[in-house]
Order: C-alpha cells, then sequence, then structure tokens
C-alpha cells in the first residue's frame, strides 16, 4: 500500500513503514511562496481538505485509487478490480466507503465492485454498459461529486467503447486525471473495441489538460512502455532520463504511477505523433503515415507486437 499525499508541484509517498519521498523535498505542508496567493482562512480550507490518493495494488499490476480527504473518513475507490485488497485497508484504516467511479468494463476493474456494494449503499458511477452495478450513468461532459470535489467526465472510446476518464480541476492542489487503461505513463490502452482513430482522439482530448496534471492510470506498465517509447525515439533525451527514474524506482518496488501529463508530452510517444523522430519511426513501420492519427496508428501496432 501506497500513499501518495497530492500536494501539488510534488507528490510525497509514504509507505507503511518507511517514508519515501518521490521529489525529495515536499514535507506535504503548502508550499511557503504559495502563502501569499490565498487568505490564510482559504489556505486553512486547502489544507483541510487536500486529498490523498492511495495506489492499493491489485492482481498482477492493477493500482485501484483511494481518494480520501485529510480529516475524513470516508474515501472514494476508482476502479475496484478486486474487493478484497480494498476491503483490507478500509478495516485496517477504519474508513468508510462513500462512492466508486469505474472507468470501463473489464473485470479488472470492476470485479469487485458487488462485494464492495454489500458494505454500504453507495453510489456506483461509471458507463451504463456492461455494468449492472452502476447506480449513476455518466457521459461526456457530466460532471460528479464526489469527496467534495467535481470530476468531469471525458468520453476516450477506443480501449473500450464505454472507456471514461475523470478529470478534477478543483482539487486543492494540482488537478487530477483517472485515465484508466486509455493513457498510461509513457504509453496507451490497446485497442480492443474502438478504432485507431477514435484512441486517437481520445489521447486528444487528454492532451489538451493543463499540463500539471496527475496522470493517475490503472497499470504498472511503464517500464516495457518506455522500452518501446525508447525504440522510437532513441535520440529523445527526457525518455533516457525517465527510464533511469523507472528502473530506480521498480528496483525500489515504488510505483511509477502518477506522472504528470506535462511528462507525458515529453516522452509518451503516442502524444508525440507530430514529432519528426517519432514519425520517421512510424513511416518506418506504415510508409503512409502521412498524419499525426496514421503515424498513431502505426505505433499502436508496432507496439501490439514489440
Ligand atoms: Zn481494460
Amino acid at each position: 500500500m501506497l500513499v501518495v499525499c497530492h500536494t501539488g508541484d510534488q507528490s510525497v509517498s509514504l509507505s507503511a513503514t518507511h517514508p519515501v519521498q518521490f521529489d525529495g523535498k515536499s514535507n506535504g505542508e503548502l508550499p511557503e511562496a504559495s502563502l501569499s496567493l490565498w487568505t490564510k482562512a482559504t489556505c486553512r480550507e486547502r489544507v483541510k481538505n487536500r486529498m490523498e490518493i492511495t495506489a492499493i495494488k491489485a492482481f498482477s499490476d492493477n493500482y485501484i485509487w483511494m481518494i480520501k480527504n485529510k480529516n475524513d473518513s470516508s474515501v472514494v475507490i476508482v476502479d475496484p478490480g478486486d474487493a478484497k485488497p480494498v476491503v483490507d485497508i478500509l478495516r485496517k484504516q477504519k474508513l468508510t466507503l462513500s462512492a466508486i467511479l469505474i472507468t470501463h468494463w473489464h473485470a479488472d476493474h470492476i470485479g469487485g465492485v458487488s462485494k464492495l456494494c454489500q458494505l454500504a449503499d453507495i453510489p456506483v458511477i461509471g458507463p451504463d454498459q456492461h455494468i449492472p452495478e452502476v447506480t449513476q450513468a455518466v457521459t461526456e461532459g457530466d460532471t460528479v461529486s464526489v469527496a467534495g470535489h467535481n470530476f468531469r467526465v471525458i468520453e476516450v472510446p477506443g480501449h473500450t467503447l464505454d472507456h471514461v476518464a475523470y478529470f478534477c480541476a478543483d482539487s486543492p492542489q494540482s488537478p487530477l486525471l483517472f485515465s484508466g487503461d486509455t493513457l498510461f505513463v509513457a504509453g496507451c490502452g490497446r485497442i480492443f473495441e474502438g478504432s485507431h482513430s477514435q484512441m486517437y482522439e481520445s489521447l486528444q482530448k487528454l492532451a489538451v489538460l493543463p499540463t500539471d496534471t496527475h496522470v493517475y492510470c490503472a497499470h504498472e506498465y511503464t517500464a516495457a512502455n518506455l522500452a518501446f517509447a525508447t525504440a522510437v525515439e532513441p535520440n529523445n533525451e527526457a525518455i533516457r532520463q525517465l527510464s533511469d527514474e523507472v528502473d530506480h524506482k521498480c528496483s525500489q518496488g515504488i510505483p511509477t504511477v502518477p506522472s504528470t501529463l506535462q511528462q507525458e508530452l515529453a516522452t509518451n510517444p503516442f502524444l508525440r505523433t507530430d514529432q519528426a523522430e517519432v514519425i520517421l519511426s512510424a513511416k518506418q513501420r506504415a510508409v503512409d503515415a502521412n498524419s499525426p492519427a496514421a503515424v498513431f496508428a502505426s505505433l499502436r501496432q508496432w507496439k501490439d507486437n514489440f
């Protein structure tokens, strides 16, 4: 289990036994320079409402995300593919479940929903296709209010046709995105139900979110994604540096999620389909890769067999 105190420009991870800092300097308090921007009362309110995002590991490489406000014992769970690790942490930390958010219908994202619904009468928010437990079906542009914050629903078909992402712009710290299996760290999901052009358009919708958005995806695929990114852009220094950081984190058992959108724009080949080296690599696989969408399709087909 790992808690990420979402503090804005840094994320601090706290393991159960050993505090570990992602970026080596934040102590979880608001940056002093920022204090002048707010009245003290507003600042106190923001500190009180600071969101803590916990990674609950499930299966071999899934992350179930738990959203909790500081000083609040109720939590929201995102994509509970398995109920047991969620129930374990709720009992251990004496927390109550207030809502479930679902990004798409795959079993490793919804497998624990029915058991968790036996714990409490809670809203289950998500796309309504294939998911009988959903009590509040959402579509593009809807706003859902959970954990005292508003999350905008962004439809992102491609991995599945029903896939949605949840974007929180009113976080007391930097914005948050729960991207499910659409946008991964340095990669994107396989296309099971949609088309390449659908997935490309979906990723473009996420690419224009604020660059300081913290991206919480549902799988630990980063090392493999970076191996592919390196093959696509062998001269990208940002990918090389990130690969070093990820190798270190993986060797220590530290999640590589979340990333930021800024990091994705610099390293994720599927968001860099207008870059010269990416286009060149894509054209070596598909000579007709003459548009960003066609470059994306070439990359995705290459990655499927990488
Ligand atoms: Zn999936």
